[in-house]
Parts: C-alpha cells; sequence; structure tokens
C-alpha cells in the first residue's frame, strides 16, 4: 500500500493479516521520524532506528504478557507521556497493536490525547476488529483498509458463490430473498461470509457483461456490504442490508 501524503495525526490500520498490519505501521513508524525528502527513507538513522525498535520516540503499546487486554493504566501512562516532547525526532509515534483489546476505559482515556494530544504526537492503532473500537475513538483515526490476504481459491467456495452469484443476477425478489436467509440461518462467522461475498462480487463481475443492468447492481450493493462489513457486524445484519440495497 502506497503511504498517505501528507500524513494524518492517527490512523486505524486494518483489514489483512496481524502480520501486513504490523509492516505497514512499521512503515508509517519510520515515514513520521525520517527527515528525508522521501519518507521513510529507510537508510537514516531514524528509519533504522525505528526498524531496530530502538528509536526513543517509538512508544508500543500492547497487551501485558499474561494478558488479553490493554489496560487504562496502560493508556494513562502513554497519554503521559505524549505530553514530554520528542527526545531525538519533531515527532512521537504511539503505535497500539491490538488496538481492539483496548477495553472501553482505556479506549476512552485515549479518547482526549488523541483529539487535543500535542501536534508532535502521532498514533496508529492496529485492529483485526474495529467494530470493537469505540465510535468516538474510530472517527479520530483516519482509516487504512488492507485488502483480504489472498488465500487459495476454496472449490466449495467457488461453487457457493457462483450459485449465489445466479441468484442475485437472475432470480427475482422471492428467490433472492429466500436464499440469503438460508445463508443467514446457517450463521456463518464473519470472515466466512466476508470471502463467500467476495467471491460472489468476482462471479458477478465475471458475468457483468451478461446483466449489464442487474450486474451493475448486485454489484454496488455487494461492495456496499463488503465495506460494511470491515466492522464485523452479524450476519443478519450485512445479508439484511445486501437485501434492501437489492430491492
Ligand atoms: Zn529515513
Amino acid at each position: 500500500m502506497d503511504l498517505p501524503c501528507p500524513l494524518s495525526h492517527a490512523y486505524l490500520i486494518t483489514g489483512g493479516s496481524g502480520d501486513s498490519r504490523a509492516a505497514l505501521a512499521e512503515r508509517l513508524t519510520a515515514a513520521y521520524l525520517c527527515r528525508s525528502p522521501n519518507p521513510p527513507c529507510g537508510r537514516c538513522r531514524d528509519c533504522r532506528k525505528a526498524a531496530a525498535g530502538t528509536h526513543p520516540d517509538v512508544y508500543r503499546a500492547a497487551p501485558a504478557p499474561d494478558k488479553r487486554e490493554v489496560t487504562v493504566d496502560q493508556v494513562r501512562a502513554l497519554r503521559s507521556d505524549a505530553y514530554i516532547r520528542p527526545n531525538e525526532g519533531a515527532r512521537k509515534v504511539y503505535l497500539i497493536d491490538p488496538a481492539d483489546a483496548m477495553n472501553p476505559a482505556a479506549q476512552n482515556a485515549l479518547l482526549k490525547v488523541l483529539e487535543e494530544g500535542p501536534a508532535y504526537a502521532a498514533f496508529l492503532l492496529c485492529a483485526a476488529q474495529p467494530g470493537l473500537l469505540l465510535d468516538t475513538v474510530r472517527s479520530r483515526c483516519e482509516l487504512l483498509a488492507l485488502p483480504p490476504e489472498e488465500a487459495p481459491p476454496d472449490p466449495a467456495l467457488t461453487e457457493r458463490a457462483a450459485a449465489l452469484a445466479r441468484t442475485l443476477l437472475a432470480g427475482d425478489e422471492l428467490t433472492c430473498v429466500q436464499a440469503l436467509t438460508a445463508l443467514e440461518l446457517e450463521r456463518p462467522k464473519a470472515g466466512q461470509l466476508a470471502a463467500l461475498l467476495s467471491a460472489a462480487e468476482s462471479q458477478v463481475s465475471r458475468e457483468l457483461a451478461l446483466h449489464p443492468r442487474r450486474g451493475a447492481q448486485v454489484l454496488r450493493a455487494l461492495k456496499t456490504c463488503r465495506e460494511n462489513a470491515v466492522y464485523n457486524p452479524g450476519a443478519g445484519h450485512v445479508l439484511g442490508l445486501l437485501a434492501t440495497q437489492l430491492f
């Protein structure tokens, strides 16, 4: 992913895998600190220290080894640090990964510094499930959604996606609603549903020439659902949204 330019003061990095989110956060961290004309250059002292994890202006927060949550005390410590000027660089970078491990009290503690923190402070929040973050936290960050990781095609999934695509393209309202209801009753996990809808989207785009008007409408509806599914709502919500977009 190309880095945004100019950089915002806070990003919520989601999608992809844990590794790809962390890699993007590391590049952004170096980009904040690097003072070359095209940051991150990867060669200057700031870039090298950031890559080695030894830059004094990078502050990382994650759950303690025996804990599952990022606690309010951890965020309070981060917040106090944010009001101390940078040690070496022009900026300080606060990397919270996984940010969706912050409990609500911790998120509330973060809000103030996200909103009114010093101009040199930059925040990177990595989250597999951004739906676990408070709306107020999400709205103060610019969203960077990585594309889903390419998985080897699953023949069963491809077949189901093709059947779903056929129904959505050629079925009447009742048939489509029945198909979506049957899918909802299976209670698919968010990841499974997203994979199915995304495969159906590819299938519909391949058949666009056969069903130009209906196809464009189905594609728009599937795209809206995919974007909405970033926040991991329940399957009922996603499929209900799909039905209302279609009819
Ligand atoms: Zn550099």
